[in-house]
């Protein structure tokens, strides 16, 4: 059978993210029996939006840049999932970003569907002030399926809690009246949520944790999470950059980490509250004194115990798993293993943890912060981290036991769980008409 299904492919089958999304929800329907019929809906967006959005450049031009919207499956609830910002963002990667948030909402139990949205642009060539145009445009651009019973973004790659005020301002701005429930991820004194910035780094390194824990209970080797454990982190941005703080303050050796511009490597761990001071003033790791310089490359090939891709998708495929040692891969970024990297990382033994599961925590405290806005009652940021941890606990035993159910892998399990519910849910609403 085709893996990519039948349906639509000619218009979304364009990005490898799309493929391997496709690809992965396939096993995990072939695996649990899925009603094809279901499976079939699921491959395809329900929704996408392709907008031009223009603006004028600090240099008095005016550029016209590529945006999308799109929302995979709105069965559960309004569409949730992040802007990106990046020079290689296309209408198949969105989709396939999108087609994630579904899977990761609905295992996480959220009343939430799948979205994405983005934006063709290399956001460091942007001045603040085109970025903020820009941001204000694809926001009236979009306006008509967004909203906060609707479709509610938050930061992704690229962007931030600044641009989703912007977005907020700019819905509210055409309305009339302050929305603050349109976006998640806002800044605290506009309606954010304590802990919103960094949940998705910290519900990562609870799940490294659970998996320690669940490796040494099933009799297998397994890191112990202490200062005889090694990590590296690949991408050193809102999601790294907390991933690998957190797992510092466990008091492991964080041997390695990277951005775009490259890597630094100390082989007795480096200091992370550090390498960030270093961060904010250069913007870049690379140069940071206490270390040597490592590409990305071999940053990702390090012998260590934990490995937490972080940056972008990708980023292990077949060309370089042969390379990889590390014994967990916590996918803190989406999509960054291929599925035929995935297969044999699998047939070595490396514990994977799936990005739909892994990075859970941010679209967690988005629900949260959603929650809070519409009651008009904010939590302390021991409530905020306490429900996160309850959540990302429940999900992760969720994964484990269909995984053992199965006796399949970790990425199959984690869809599973996550198509599950949505099956259920997608049964009983039915087809309309
Ligand atoms: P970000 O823009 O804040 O950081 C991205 C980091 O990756 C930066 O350090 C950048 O320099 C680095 N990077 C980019 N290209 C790279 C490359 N080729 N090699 C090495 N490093 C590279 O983005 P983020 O919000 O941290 O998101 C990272 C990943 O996590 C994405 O896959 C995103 O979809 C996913 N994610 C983010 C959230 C969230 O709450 N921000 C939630 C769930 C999943």
């Amino acid at each position: 059978m085709d893996p990519h299904g039948s349906l639509g492919s000619h218009l979304w089958d364009t990005s490898d993210l799309y493929r391997n999304s496709v690809i992965q929800l396939q096993e995990a329907a072939d695996t649990m029996r899925l009603d094809p019929n279901i499976a079939e809906r699921l491959k395809v967006p329900k929704r996408a939006l392709i907008v031009s959005v223009p603006i004028r450049l600090d240099d008095g031009s005016i550029r016209v840049f590529e945006g999308y919207r799109v929302q995979h499956n709105m069965t559960l609830g309004p569409g949730k999932g992040g802007i990106r910002f990046h020079q290689d963002v296309n209408l198949s990667e969105v989709a396939g970003l999108a087609m994630l948030m579904t899977f990761k909402c609905s295992l996480v139990g959220l009343p939430l569907g799948g979205a994405k949205g983005g934006i063709r642009v290399d956001p460091n060539k942007l001045s603040r002030q085109e970025a903020q145009a820009l941001t204000r445009r694809y926001t009236t651009e979009i306006n008509m399926i967004i909203g906060p019973d609707k479709d509610i973004p938050a930061p992704d790659v690229g962007t931030d809690a600044q641009h989703m005020a912007w977005m907020m301002d700019t819905f509210s701005q055409e309305r009339g009246f302050a929305i603050p429930g349109v976006v998640t991820g806002k800044p605290i004194e506009i309606g954010g949520s304590l802990g919103r910035a960094e949940s998705t780094g910290r519900g990562v390194v609870y799940t490294i944790q659970h998996a320690a824990k669940h490796l040494a209970h099933i009799g297998q080797a397994a890191p112990k999470i202490d200062g005889t454990t090694t990590v590296a982190v690949h991408g050193f941005g809102k999601v790294g950059n907390v991933a690998a703080l957190e797992i510092f303050h466990l008091g492991t050796k964080v041997v390695a980490v990277s951005d775009a511009y490259g890597g630094i490597y100390n082989k007795n761990g480096l200091n992370i509250p550090e390498v960030m001071k270093y961060f904010n003033v250069h913007r870049k790791v690379v140069g940071y004194p206490e270390a040597e310089p490592i590409s990305n490359e071999d940053l990702l090939a390090l012998p260590v115990d934990v490995l937490i891709p972080a940056a972008i998708d990708g980023v292990i495929t077949k060309a370089n798993v042969g390379r990889i040692k590390a014994k967990i891969i916590a996918e803190g970024a989406n999509g960054p293993i291929t599925s035929d990297a995935l297969k044999e990382l699998e047939e070595r033994g490396a514990f994977i943890i799936p990005d739909v599961l892994c990075n859970a925590g941010g679209v967690i405290v988005s629900y949260f912060e959603w929650v809070q806005g519409i009651q008009n009652f904010f939590w302390s940021e021991n409530e905020v981290n306490a429900k996160l941890a309850e959540v990302m606990a429940a999900a992760f035993k969720k994964v484990v036991d269909v995984q053992s159910r199965y006796q399949c892998g970790m990425k199959t399990a984690a869809l599973i769980a996550g198509v599950e519910r949505l099956n259920r849910a997608m049964l009983l609403r039915g087809l309309f008409p």
